[in-house]
């Protein structure tokens, strides 16, 4: 039986600086980049697809040709007066900095083509970030995470990454007030550390792992970077797993994105959870290791 997982989200258009002058273009985003991993680390009796929104112009159908061309299915909502977003990536003395333009982007409307999270059936997957969250209509968030509680009810597990972005939030009551209810539909959380501790206030890996179980988290899995990662699910005793560090990272670019689709990975096939997390240290340690936020280390 084949099953699926859908990631929800943004892709955008990227422009990186090239060493010759100019710039690369290329398309990304966190769920999409999670998207891409998997369908490289899921074997073929496994569906990827990637609901997001795009416009009717040239550049909307590179981005669904991209989509496709990676082997994921584009499940798309179209938005005739509306494109996708771009961002660029600008180098200043080896520090990179990102312009983005987002704020009428097509993506902002997937909540309201609920459709492909109505189609998932018991053992699908579906996959959603707080940046899912912060980009789509603030009038269609709740909604959103209705289809997704509705889904779960339905035996489809729900995982999701926090990846708090305060720039996206109107301000941090709010961004927390959403997050906590996007966990609160979800089965799998995935939170980074430092993120957490600066918004949440958290004192250690142990609280952050405590507050998504606090709101009905099953498998919570906290990453922190170069250091250990803290993960517990269910009842089983928590597990501690330490990354092999990279002492000098090229590019750290999708390093939680990568992580989730090779834990994800794992994790679905019914590893141990310290072999999925350990699948997942791994590959983000290859993905650190380059430059861009798609990089082939098959
Ligand atoms: P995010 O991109 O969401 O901020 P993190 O910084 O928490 O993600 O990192 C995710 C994972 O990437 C970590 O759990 C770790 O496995 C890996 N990672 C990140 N930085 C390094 C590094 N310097 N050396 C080795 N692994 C790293």
């Amino acid at each position: 039986m084949t099953n699926k997982i859908l990631a929800i989200g943004e892709c955008m258009v990227e422009m990186a600086p090239q060493a010759q002058g100019g710039y690369a273009m290329g398309f990304a985003g966190d769920t999409f980049n999670t998207a891409w991993y998997l369908r490289k680390n899921l074997p073929a009796d496994w569906e990827v697809a990637y609901l997001t929104g795009v416009g009717t112009d040239a550049m909307s159908e590179q981005m669904t040709n991209f989509i496709s061309g990676a082997g994921i299915t584009p499940e798309l909502l179209t938005v005739p007066d509306r494109t996708v977003g771009l961002y660029m990536i600008s180098l200043k003395d080896g520090e990179r900095s990102f312009s983005y333009w987002r704020s009428v982007a097509a993506a902002r409307k997937l909540a309201q083509h609920p459709a492909p999270i109505d189609a998932l059936e018991k053992g699908d997957v579906a996959y959603f970030s707080g940046i899912t969250v912060a980009i789509v209509e603030p009038e269609d968030r709740q909604a959103l995470l209705d289809t997704l509680s509705a889904a779960r009810a339905r035996g489809v597990t729900v995982a999701f990454d926090p990846n708090l972005r305060p720039r996206l939030w109107a301000g941090t009551d709010e961004m927390r007030d959403w997050i906590m209810k996007a966990a609160a539909v979800s089965d799998i959380a995935l939170p980074s550390f430092e993120d957490e501790a600066t918004v949440f206030g958290d004192a250690d890996k142990a609280a952050t792992l405590a507050r998504y179980q606090n709101v009905g988290v099953t498998c919570v899995v906290v990453k922190d970077g170069p250091d250990d990662v803290l993960a517990q699910n269910g009842s089983a005793a928590p597990v501690t797993v330490s990354p092999v560090l990279n002492p000098a990272p090229v590019d750290t670019t999708a390093a939680g994105d990568s992580f989730n689709a090779a834990f994800l990975a794992g994790h679905l096939r019914g590893e141990y959870l310290s072999l999925a997390i350990a699948a997942g240290c791994a590959l983000s340690h290859k993905v650190v290791s380059h430059k861009g936020a798609l990089v082939d280390v098959t």
